[in-house]
């Protein structure tokens, strides 16, 4: 299989080097970059298909880099912050990163987010235009605005169907609290947040009523919620 070709961007050279290390006895392809300078030169030149983002550079924000290179890639961006604070990563996720890792992570948890990456640029590649979505039990028939799990049609309100298809049209990505809101209501008030916690829960509970226990949301606490590509 085609190892994915990863840009590391991080300041720290030990965890650049444990990085690299773990990547390469995994047969993952990488470069590196120290700066926020050169992970932008590195992200046009090399034409990574994922990037790890250490969000506290000594030249830039993390942020800015993740604005700049959404104007013309759409490539998955996976930020690692340090600091426990979530609006970081809340901005980065707001700005257009895909998913993130809090340090210190272990080699485990940063090659498990490259498997699921790697899952949904498949999905991505392989998936034409189609009114159809369809992940694991679930379907979603945007024509028709119905969807199934396995033979058995759910009974959604529309509230409930539209949080669905924002949740399966962002497959893969961890959406925070205030995107989907927008996106749902057109606003992002406190009874907004509190109203997409019970329409999430009740969506949950919908979804989980499959023979297979599969979870297809997953709750990220403080930031928001993320479907997941079942394999
Ligand atoms: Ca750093």
């Amino acid at each position: 299989m085609n190892k994915l070709l990863i840009l590391v961007v991080e300041d720290d050279p030990a965890i650049r080097n444990l990085m690299a290390t773990t990547l390469k006895s995994h047969n993952y392809r990488f470069v590196t970059a120290p700066t926020g300078a050169s992970a932008i030169m590195q992200a046009s030149t090399a034409q990574p298909d994922v990037m790890l983002l250490d969000l506290g550079l000594p030249d830039m924000d993390g942020v800015d880099i993740i604005r700049k290179i959404r104007t013309w890639s759409q490539m998955p961006i996976i930020v690692i912050s340090a600091r426990a604070e979530d609006t970081d990563k809340i901005d980065a996720l707001d700005a257009g990163a895909d998913d993130y890792l809090t340090k210190p992570f272990s080699v485990e948890e940063l090659l498990a987010r490259l498997r699921a990456t790697q899952r949904r640029l498949q999905f991505m590649q392989t998936s034409t235009p189609s009114p159809i979505f369809s992940n694991g039990q679930l379907k979603i028939d945007y024509a028709a605005g119905c969807a199934w799990l396995g033979e058995q049609q759910l009974h959604l309100t529309p509230m409930e169907y539209k949080l669905l298809c924002v949740m399966a049209q962002n497959v893969g990505k961890v959406l925070t609290l205030s995107f989907i809101t927008q996106k749902v209501w057109g606003s992002t008030t406190e009874s907004d947040i509190a109203s997409l916690r019970v329409f999430m829960a009740t969506l949950r509970k919908k979804l989980s009523a499959g023979k297979e226990d599969t979870q297809y949301i997953q709750t990220h606490i403080g930031v928001g919620y993320r479907m997941l590509k079942v394999e």
